[in-house]
């Protein structure tokens, strides 16, 4: 490699090149050289200079990528971490302008502190950058009332392969017959497209008015199938209004109960739902449906919780996000023998979530290996299923049985990731999914925007 892109923003210090080597897949690539760019002008030399010497250039936010999206061993790692500017918050708009490397939660902050909303909600927020956010269209709990992130992207400005920066805005037109739909809005290109297409220099999403209340209520049940009953009962309610539907198995939710202090709660319950009611407009929350609708699908009525103020909703968040934590912590000690967590992020209509969750788990049975901890957006079909492998025996046996369980997930309507993307490590997926006509045409995109195929090599295609 001859490139020198971006001097003096580039280093091929060995240390350096560690300290960006790995993400949160458990892959370990290690790039040629880091790149850290301070402005879009520099992305916009660097990438310049990488397509004059066909050098591969992989952007990256804060590296929380769960694919390996973020880490490469060919060409130039390109971190956006330093370009961390909030350009501009318009209260009348409503709008919020700044650079990618912002981290999703401080922007958060910034935005509530003008009394408006940024309604992306990754549960990685406080790690993970607007940025990755974009590129990976991040999605979360509270995406089951605002959406993914892609909705609330209204700008972007784009560094292409060869260095142009482009400013695309979405367009506010509400009927347009020109052209192919997949080419009226060119900010939908790189919505989700994982850095393979452009280097997000600058984004500008919308906010919403802050909601004018918000009751959490964690719902234990005894038994798992009611839990997921109501969480159908629930969406399909006329007079509810949750804005996140979150489900927790038994394990899942011993691991939440263990984050806190004394950690006894609802010790009979075999699952527990947690809830988020948040009435549109100015009405009051429908705290009185919710409880009839737990009774009538056999919760434990007693144990409800309430949680109501910022900092019990923080609280709920906190022990949401223990979940995850907690397994990547089992996960990463199993790494010196061979073994790590295992995540999927498959998703199926809501409807189906109990058969496909019964499936998954008569699949691991069958396989002898550990039932995983099973948690996460019910109310979108959504669950994540974290396996420990304990060794790289038994890797193999929870890969053979994810890809088993996709199989199946497909047969219900479903996806082989609904949040965390493809990147590389599910990009054996991908045909699950896709006809090899989706893939063409994805491919002709691909093509089209980066010829020499320089972009985050080996993510999604
Ligand atoms: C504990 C944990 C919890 C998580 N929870 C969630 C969750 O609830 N929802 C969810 O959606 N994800 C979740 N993730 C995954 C991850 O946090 C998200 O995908 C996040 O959006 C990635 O942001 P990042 O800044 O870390 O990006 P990175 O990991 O650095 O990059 C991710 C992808 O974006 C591309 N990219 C980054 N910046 C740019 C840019 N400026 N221009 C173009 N491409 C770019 C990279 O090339 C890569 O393909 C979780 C991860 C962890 C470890």
């Amino acid at each position: 490699m001859t490139v020198t892109p971006g001097e003096p923003h580039t280093s091929r210090d060995a240390d350096v090149r560690n300290a960006y080597a790995a993400d949160a897949s458990g892959l370990v690539l290690v790039p040629d050289a880091v790149a850290r760019p301070a402005s879009a002008a520099d992305v916009s030399a660097l990438l310049a200079e990488a397509t004059a010497s066909r050098t591969p250039v992989t952007p990256a936010g804060a590296q929380t990528s769960t694919t390996a999206a973020s880490i490469t061993d060919r060409g130039v790692l390109l971190s956006l971490r330093a370009m961390t500017r909030v350009i501009d918050i318009d209260v009348t708009a409503r709008t919020v302008r700044c650079e990618p490397g912002v981290l999703v939660g401080d922007l958060k902050r910034a935005c509530a502190a003008q009394g408006l909303l940024l309604p992306l909600d990754p549960t990685s927020e406080e790690e993970c950058t607007v940025g990755g956010a974009v590129a990976c269209n991040a999605s979360g709990a509270r995406s089951l009332r605002y959406g993914a992130t892609r909705p609330h992207v209204r700008a972007l400005r784009v560094a292409l392969a060869d260095g142009t920066v482009t400013e695309l805005r979405r367009t506010a037109l509400e009927k347009n017959t020109v052209g192919y739909q997949l080419a009226h809005d060119p900010v939908d290109w790189f919505v989700g497209s994982e850095g393979t297409l452009g280097v997000v220099v600058e984004a500008e999403l919308a906010l919403l008015p802050m909601p004018h209340a918000v009751v959490g209520l964690a719902v234990p049940f005894a038994a798992e199938q009611d839990a997921l009953r109501f969480v159908v009962a629930a969406r399909d309610s006329a007079t509810l209004s949750p804005r996140c539907l979150e489900f927790f198995d038994v394990r899942a939710l011993a691991i939440a109960r263990g984050a806190e202090e004394g950690g006894r709660w609802a010790e009979g319950a075999q699952a527990m739902v947690y809830t988020e009611e948040s009435p549109r407009g100015d009405a009051e929350p429908a705290l009185d449906d919710w409880l009839a609708l737990a009774e009538s699908h056999g919760a434990m009525i007693d144990d409800v919780r309430v949680f109501e103020g910022e900092g019990p909703l923080r609280e709920a968040r906190r022990l949401r996000h223990a979940v995850p934590a907690h397994m990547n912590e089992r996960g990463n000690a199993r790494r010196p023998f061979g073994g790590r967590k295992v995540s999927t992020d498959w998703a199926v209509p809501y409807a189906a979530l109990s058969r496909a969750l019964q499936r998954a788990r008569a699949f691991a049975d069958e396989a002898g290996i550990e039932q995983a901890v099973s948690y996460g957006h019910a109310g979108n079909g959504h669950p994540h299923q974290n396996f420990i492998a304990h060794d790289g025996d038994e890797l193999a046996r929870i890969q053979a049985v994810v890809e088993r369980t996709l199989r199946e997930v497909i047969a219900l309507g479903g996806t082989v990731a609904a949040e965390h993307g493809i990147g590389k490590i599910k990009q054996k997926w991908l045909a699950l999914q896709m006809t090899p006509l989706q893939v063409g045409v994805m491919r002709a995109v691909k093509r089209e925007l980066d010829p020499h195929g320089l972009l985050a090599p080996g993510n999604v295609l």
